[in-house]
């Protein structure tokens, strides 16, 4: 009989299990208690459940999870961790401090479906979805080392690591509500979590009907649909004037303003006249821009804005009243900055 992971099952789900088992069913509140409260995945150790419980576990469940196998430190104080899943395949998630927060950027998927051309990750396949679990797992452990290297905890979620969020929308949606569970989760607030998406407008839609007030940026990077769709092919199926309708739904549900990402390509998307196209798009939809410097990545041939050209694409920006951040880029040095996650972390120096 094949074994089933029990930390895929809601906790609806382990109580219908443990009661066709011939449990009953407070049992399964006290498992599920240990396996997301306590974060204990060894059936011998959740102490108050008995022996033969414990047996009837081991004969029926098994408890999947995921493991640190490499970290890498700038000189910046950014960490990039690699994670082996339970299935042996590896992603990445980078912890970034600053003197006010210490935020992590985490993965949705193995790899990614979407090839937009200036990301490291769409040069690779997509493997597969994470599990919700797997998105707790990377928190989980991240908490740890933010705890050991910083003496602080995580103050802010992005999913902005591998993939596409919304393509992974279920388990994503599990791993939210998991982080925000009061009981069993983290009690993270929905404020402090932030999905970055390309733009699915049916997972913004979806997100929008299960109102969860949580942030969304858009991986914007180019201001009209001819340019978008030749950096970004999803836009092809997924037209910017449908992603600003259904960001405009989500905003009025959170009132949040939406964040625009923008990394700035030399010669492709730094012009004034794009320029004057994104300050109409921010007219649309209430949406801060958040400027990206782009980081060289092998086998990608853009390059990035010279500073004068930054300089006055941020502030035609300004003058026409949008807010515009320019995102200083961390972990350069590891690889770890924005477009950078994508396996590269064999052969660098491990820290503790
Ligand atoms: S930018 Fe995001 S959606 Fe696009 S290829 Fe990279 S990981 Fe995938």
């Amino acid at each position: 009989m094949e074994l089933v992971n029990i930390r895929t099952l809601s906790a609806d789900d382990l109580k219908s299990s443990l009661i066709s088992l011939g449990q009953p069913a407070f049992r399964a509140s006290q498992v599920y208690h240990w396996l997301w409260g306590q974060y204990v995945l060894d059936f011998s150790e959740m102490s108050n459940i008995g022996k033969a419980m414990q047996e009837v576990l081991t004969q029926n469940f098994i408890s999947q999870k995921t493991k640190i196998t490499q970290l890498q430190k700038s000189q910046d104080e950014t960490i990039k961790v690699g994670f082996e899943t339970y299935d042996g395949h590896a992603i990445e998630g980078v912890l970034i401090p600053t003197d006010s927060r210490v935020t992590i950027c985490i993965s949705s998927q193995i790899g990614c479906s979407l090839a937009c051309t200036f990301c490291a990750t769409g040069l690779m396949k997509r493997v597969r979805n994470l599990f919700a679990f797997e998105i707790y797992d990377q928190v989980k452990l991240m908490q740890e080392l933010a705890l050991q290297h910083y003496k602080r905890p995580i103050t802010n979620i992005v999913y902005m690591g591998m993939g596409e969020p919304l393509l992974n929308l279920d388990e994503v949606v599990k791993s939210i509500f998991l982080l925000h569970d009061e009981a069993h989760g983290l009690n993270f607030s929905y404020k402090r979590i932030t999905i970055s998406t390309s733009g699915i407008v049916r997972g913004i839609q979806k997100l929008t009907e299960l109102k969860i007030p949580i942030n969304l940026a858009l991986s914007l990077h180019a201001p009209n649909n001819a340019l978008r769709t030749q950096i970004m092919d999803i836009n092809k199926s997924n037209p910017l004037e449908e992603v600003v309708e259904a960001l405009d739904s989500f905003y009025n549900l959170t009132q949040n303003k939406i964040s625009f990402e923008y990394v700035l390509l030399r010669g492709i998307n730094d012009s004034l006249e794009q320029a004057a196209e994104l300050v109409a798009l921010c007219r649309k939809v209430p949406a801060f821009v958040n400027i990206i410097e782009f980081n060289r990545v092998e086998g990608i041939s853009y390059s990035k804005s010279d500073t004068p050209t930054k300089t006055s694409f941020v502030t035609y920006l300004r003058e026409k009243g949008i807010t515009c951040k320019i995102r200083r880029s961390r972990g350069k040095d590891i690889d770890a900055a924005c477009g950078q996650l994508a396996n590269k972390l064999n052969n660098v120096n491990l820290i503790s």
